[in-house]
């Protein structure tokens, strides 16, 4: 890797601030990195190379400007998020031709902040998946293992900035999907409270549940990203009208754990997790004792009902935001349709994927006369549980922890054709965003078996994001730094 690609986010900025480095040699190096890596890992659906080089060219021409936070930074953005002018697909063929012409709310602000944006990455179609082989387009290989997935559904974003393609890039989490893709790509992820970022320009897989965030090197360039990209937006109704803090300046100081509590659920460390797994989480606990922390049992009763709760919530959500695109007024039309039903039947049946087909299915289903009952209503009142568990455990402690995933990156194909198993996997992350609360994914180490990056979850309480930015900080500097992705020595 060149000098430049591997600076962490905040170090490459303060150079660009200070003129030692120019934007365009900034953009450039990521181009070549990508050049070099793309081949191997196969994480962009759409590189904007050009536009980047221009932009970059422009903010040179213009000078250094420290009102801009992000000035001359590239960056890659999930392809589930408008950026103007440059395709839009979600990872499906429905929207193989959708180009907005409007950028979303976060993409104004990091524009705003000088960021450059590079292109788009890959995800699973909609975001719906835990390993990214559910996009139409391409399948995302693990930089660390080529063999292996990068995790989903914002796997091309956590594959890109573990290989140095960018410095940070844009995931969203709907139950998962920042924080599993990071801890199996070795890099720091951040899910922000619910209403902390806005989502308008986000094409919405379940709307109550998603959150736009980003995926980064260390706890302080996801810091610096999350200060940019969150604030109060009146075109999200769910938006929240709370001052933002600046996460990275509240984190600056911050050198040991002292007075901080943090709770391990009973539910998160026994069975069903790999040893390696737990063993890289343990050393990392026993790490924040040393560093000062206090580390006391706690209990989420209800993860056990979780999956189930999650996947009938975000499925009926996603039947219904999905009902847009309908050949009409969104996305592909099926030019041999010869009646409004066939219309919509072929469009759709060719326009979606099968991951994607089956959740518009059972969502439609649990929400139907007869079911909603059943289930929908149900699983609406299990989920108020959930959360309550997390507020009682918040009683005993200032940060929740435990594993991202029960175990490391899998092989591509061991688990696409067991939809059910693949859920499963989601065990430990989606019981966060039921209750709408922040959550960040840090690397721990490499697993003793596997030898892949093993991911460790913070939890904490709403819109207390500087809690888990802190003791990520904290603990990612006293752990041994990870060496550079096997896949791509
Ligand atoms: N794996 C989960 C799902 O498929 C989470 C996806 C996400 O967070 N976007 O629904």
């Amino acid at each position: 890797m060149s000098d430049i690609v591997s600076l962490t986010l905040t170090e490459v900025r303060d150079k660009l601030a200070a003129g030692d480095i120019k934007a365009e040699e900034a953009v450039a190096a990521c181009l070549d990195r990508i050049e070099a890596t793309e081949p191997k890992i196969k994480a962009i659906l759409h590189l904007q190379a050009a536009k980047a080089l221009k932009t970059a060219k422009a903010l040179d021409a213009a000078g250094p400007d420290p009102a801009k936070r992000l000035w001359g930074v590239p960056i890659l953005v999930k392809d589930a998020i408008c950026v103007a002018d440059a395709p839009t697909t979600c990872a499906s063929k429905i929207l193989e031709n959708f180009v907005p012409f409007y950028d979303a709310a976060c993409i104004r602000k990091l524009k705003d902040a000088g960021a450059v944006i590079l292109g788009k990455a890959n995800l699973d179609e909609f975001a719906m998946g835990s390993s990214t082989e559910n996009s139409a387009y391409q399948i995302t290989a693990n930089p660390w293992d080529l063999s292996r997935v990068p995790g989903g559904s914002s796997g091309g974003s956590a594959a890109a900035v573990a290989a140095g393609q960018c410095f940070a890039a844009l995931g969203t989490d709907t139950g998962g999907s920042i924080r599993q893709p990071a801890a199996f790509c070795g890099t720091v992820g951040i899910k922000p409270t619910y209403g902390r970022v806005s989502r308008y320009g986000l094409v919405a897989y379940g709307s109550s549940l998603d959150q736009i965030g980003p995926l980064a090197r260390t706890a302080d360039d996801a810091a610096a990203m999350l200060t940019v990209i969150s604030g109060h937006d009146a075109k999200d109704s769910t938006s929240a009208p709370r001052e933002v803090p600046d996460f990275e300046k509240a984190i600056a100081g911050a050198a040991d754990l002292s007075g901080l509590t943090i709770g391990l659920p009973d539910e998160y460390w026994g069975e069903g997790v790999d040893d390696e797994v737990r063993e890289a989480c343990r050393q990392a606990m026993d790490t924040a004792k040393a560093l000062g922390a206090t580390v006391v049992p706690v209990s989420l009763p209800h993860t056990p009902y979780a999956v189930a709760t999650y996947y009938i919530v975000a499925m009926a959500e996603a039947s219904s935001n999905l009902a847009r695109f309908d050949g009409v007024r969104y996305g592909r039309r099926a030019p041999q349709a010869k009646t409004l039903e066939e219309l919509y039947e072929l469009s759709r049946s060719e326009g979606f994927g099968a991951e994607v087909r089956r959740r518009i299915i059972i969502g439609t289903y649990v929400l139907s006369a007869g079911y909603y009952d059943a289930y929908y209503r149900k699983a609406a009142q299990v989920r108020r549980l959930i959360r309550q568990d997390f507020l009682d455990a918040y009683s005993k402690c200032d940060v929740v922890c435990g594993p991202t995933s029960p175990f490391a990156a899998f092989p591509i194909g061991k688990m696409s054709g067991d939809p059910l198993q693949m859920y499963l996997s989601d065990i430990f992350t989606i019981s966060l965003n039921l209750a709408g609360l922040p959550g960040l994914s840090m690397p721990v180490g490499l697993g003793k078996d596997s030898g892949l990056p093993i991911g460790m979850q913070l939890f904490g309480p709403a819109f207390d994001e500087t809690a888990i930015l802190r003791t990520a900080k904290v603990l990612g500097n006293a752990l041994p730094k990870l060496p550079q992705p096997a896949g791509l020595a």
